[in-house]
């Protein structure tokens, strides 16, 4: 009996002393322990993932101040920043102080047998709002432009063209054919489909002629025009706010693009 009652009570100590040098090497978070515990991500959590962030112990979770990470599309689709350097037609020239020279954007073209592809689908780089619509008119034949807030645009592309958080970033789709029926002031995601690479306006060949600028926001425009004597007063005002003005500030788009070959 006695012997039954020891071999009970060893028995049941040795399943404690299991039970606790189970529980201490699995568990690292003891209260009040000063050891460091990773909080995995969950799938309901708006964070970015935690991957292997150490938190100290009784430090609660931080609501998410930040802002979401911020997403570039590349507009040619299915093309990515790596293939800039076969894609890239033509480079952002500045124009000289007070003129309408030199090249306000960069031009992306798909090769086939080395001649530019027609109908390569075109999508927005950035999320944002149609800003204009604009059908068949000289210099930017079917085009679509699009207004980004800053929250929206990479960090690094904000900073380096000095642009304050109360503007917006309007970005320019040019050239395009076979444009979707979309209406000024509409949201579009990033990635959505604009048109398609064409031959409107003044082109050479089909290409997306893409142009970034920085202004106030809240800009829209129902028509643009210029170099034609077909040109209405509205179409040309209008062409001359968005690229004379100084209303707007004019910033070669590439580095936009660029940024997507960071992980
Ligand atoms: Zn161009």
């Amino acid at each position: 009996m006695n012997l039954k009652l020891k071999r009970s009570k060893a028995a049941r100590l040795s399943v404690l002393v299991l039970l606790l040098a189970v529980s201490c090497s699995t568990s690292p978070t003891v209260a009040g322990s000063p050891e460091p515990i990773t909080v995995p991500p969950t799938a309901t959590s708006t964070h970015p993932p935690a991957t292997g962030t150490p938190l100290p112990t009784e430090t609660p979770v931080p609501t998410p101040t930040a802002a979401p990470p911020v997403e570039v599309c590349f507009p040619l689709a299915g093309y990515s920043a790596t293939d800039l350097p076969v894609i890239l037609s033509q480079v952002f020239i500045p124009p000289a102080p007070g003129k309408d020279d030199g090249h306000h954007g960069i031009d992306l073209a798909s090769y086939t047998s080395g001649r530019m592809s027609i109908g390569v689908p075109v999508q927005a780089a950035l999320p944002g709002k149609v800003a204009a619509i604009i059908h068949n008119r000289p210099p930017y034949g079917d085009a679509i432009l699009v207004e980004t807030t800053i929250a929206q645009v990479p960090v690094h592309f904000v900073e380096t063209n000095k642009i304050t958080s109360e503007q917006s970033l309007y970005l320019l789709y040019a050239h395009l054919q076979n444009m979707p029926a979309l209406q000024v002031g509409q949201d579009i995601p990033c990635g959505m489909l604009l048109g398609e690479t064409g031959l409107t306006g003044y082109t050479g060949g089909p290409h997306l002629h893409l142009e970034t600028r920085s202004g106030p926001p809240g800009v829209t425009f129902e028509s643009m025009a210029f170099y034609e004597t077909s040109i209405t007063p509205a179409e040309s005002k209008n062409y001359t706010t968005w690229r004379m003005s100084g209303l707007f500030t004019l910033h070669d788009p590439l580095p936009l693009l660029q940024a997507m070959t960071i992980p």
